[in-house]
């Protein structure tokens, strides 16, 4: 009664591993499977050739004077040519090579011109000064623009944007990768400011931004964020698992959900309400996005923790702890399987049944240290000569199991001939210098029609015993298949 009640509980945490091994695993090939990092890594590309294509229309605008090439919207601000000759660096040093060459140091010059140009549009508004001439570019057309009395400047929102670019993108050449991520994130939110003033027709939120400016600056701060896709909060953002998808569902809703509510809020209240109301939109959004960043962060160095420790308890469920070979459960689930896609496939596949002679004496003469020794030698030559998907398991014991997969009777003889005298070869300190080389006797069973695992075993352990009474240091070899088994010799 109390056996059945063990065997019982044995089956159902054999059961239990078995459910929770397959769950890793497929955590495991959903990871591999999964592409958003990499898709983002290309996005990154993508946007950065699209802020080219804007900056450079814009002075194309200027160059033929069409005017709504660098004005969107009539009335409204124009995208100044600094402006876009800075979008123009900025995007192209993006798509430049952060290595120690040529090309490595034209994206560090890029970038530090832009930096240096915005920060000296920033003292010039700051101290009144006029380091950077309006004019410096375009200076007949941009006379025409200040004639026509709507200005054209480049403007403190957004020197303050490219400046902070400028910056996510050289923390990106030092390979600080989290810092850029950090950077990118905050400049990000100054087109989207100007975004909501142009949506609320909030005047006040996108001063003299133009349109064309601010998507600029959100391409180019999605691009250098999205270089960071394998890093940090984004990345956790990312993850194919529960946290990602949760923290990306948090994500979206936390943008477009305020956004909305203030739109609806704003179409009903007067001019000095909209502009809180645009302001709270902002500070919700950004902050609310902020924190689901930093959650998933940790929720997913937490959870990667948790993997890790799964994968090890899998991996001790599965293993012998002395040689880290597959134990007889992990065998014959994995056989079973192999046995099953044999069937589908027709090909032969062969077991092997491998029993180290007169162990006990090596145990009682050398001590059980050198018999571990013997095992783990062993143990490393049946890896060593088995190819990858072929089956190794330490079956208790000084009895070890092979599955060899698609194989024929030669094949299954060389890999017999190659355990055996590779172990016959082997040097052990303090027994094989002393006493006798290590030898195994091997009973092999090739499966030519579907029989089951324990079948194929219990031909391959008759098999083993033959080999035994033979006189050891040997293979013998059976075949089976449904309804016969025989001997091969
Ligand atoms: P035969 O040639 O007929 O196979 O004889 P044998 O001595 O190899 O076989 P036997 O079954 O008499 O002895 C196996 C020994 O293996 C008995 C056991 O103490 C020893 N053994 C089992 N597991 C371990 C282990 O993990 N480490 C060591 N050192 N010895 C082990
Ligand atoms: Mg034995
Ligand atoms: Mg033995």
């Amino acid at each position: 009664m109390a056996k059945k009640n063990v065997n019982k509980l044995s089956n159902s945490v054999t059961h239990d591993i078995d459910q929770l091994a397959s769950s890793i695993e497929q955590e495991y090939l959903k990871s591999k499977a999964w592409k958003l990092p990499g898709v983002f890594s290309l996005i990154s590309f993508q946007l950065s050739i699209l802020a080219i294509l804007f900056s450079v229309t814009i002075l194309l605008g200027y160059w033929m004077e069409v005017e709504f090439l660098y004005r969107p919207l009539a009335l409204e601000p124009a995208t100044h040519p600094v402006t876009a000759v800075i979008a123009l660096f900025l995007s192209v040093s993006i798509l430049l090579p952060n290595q120690p060459s040529l090309l490595g140091c034209l994206k560090t010059a890029l970038v530090s011109v832009s930096a240096i140009t915005v920060l000296v549009a920033i003292i010039d508004y700051v101290f009144s000064t006029e380091f950077l001439p309006p004019n410096i570019i375009f200076e007949r057309e941009q006379g025409h623009v200040h004639a026509s009395a709507l200005g054209n400047y480049l403007s403190i929102n957004t020197a303050i944007m490219f400046l902070i670019l400028s910056c996510a993108s050289l923390a990106g050449i030092y390979d600080r990768k989290s810092l850029q991520q950090i950077i990118a994130y905050v400049a990000i939110s100054i087109p989207c400011i100007s975004f909501i003033g142009y949506a609320y027709g909030l005047a006040s939120f996108y001063s003299h931004m133009s349109l064309y400016t601010a998507v600029i600056g959100f391409l180019l701060g999605w691009s250098l964020l999205a270089q960071t896709s394998d890093y940090g909060g984004f990345k956790a953002i990312l993850s194919p698992y529960l946290g990602g998808r949760i923290a990306r569902f948090q994500s979206i809703s936390g943008m477009v959900l305020p956004f909305s509510v203030g739109l609806f809020f704003v179409s009903l209240s007067n001019e000095l309400n909209s502009s809180y109301i645009g302001m709270f939109v902002i500070f919700v959004t950004w902050f609310l996005v902020l924190m689901i960043s930093i959650s998933a962060y940790v929720q997913e160095k937490i959870d990667a923790a948790r993997r890790e420790v799964t994968e090890k308890l899998i991996q001790a469920a599965n293993t012998d702890p002395l040689t880290g070979l597959y134990n007889r459960r992990q065998f014959f689930y994995l056989g079973k399987k192999e046995l099953r896609r044999a069937h589908r496939t027709g090909n032969a596949v062969a077991v092997l049944m491998i029993d180290i002679d007169n162990f006990k004496t090596i145990n009682d003469t050398a001590g059980h240290d050198v018999g571990d020794q013997v095992l783990v030698a062993v143990s490393n030559t049946l890896t060593l000569v088995l190819r990858e998907f072929d089956l190794v398991c330490r079956f208790g014991g000084e009895e070890f199991c092979v599955l060899i997969t698609d194989t024929t009777k030669e094949g299954v003889e060389e890999v017999c001939n190659k355990i055996t005298s590779t172990i016959r070869s082997l040097s052990i300190n303090n027994w094989t210098d002393q006493h006798s080389p290590v030898t195994v006797s091997v009973g092999a069973c090739l499966i030519e029609k579907m029989i089951d695992l324990e079948s194929a075993l219990k031909v391959a352990d008759a098999a083993m015993y033959q080999a035994k009474n033979l006189g050891k240091n040997q293979t013998y070899y059976s075949v089976a298949f449904s309804g016969a088994q025989g001997s091969l010799q």
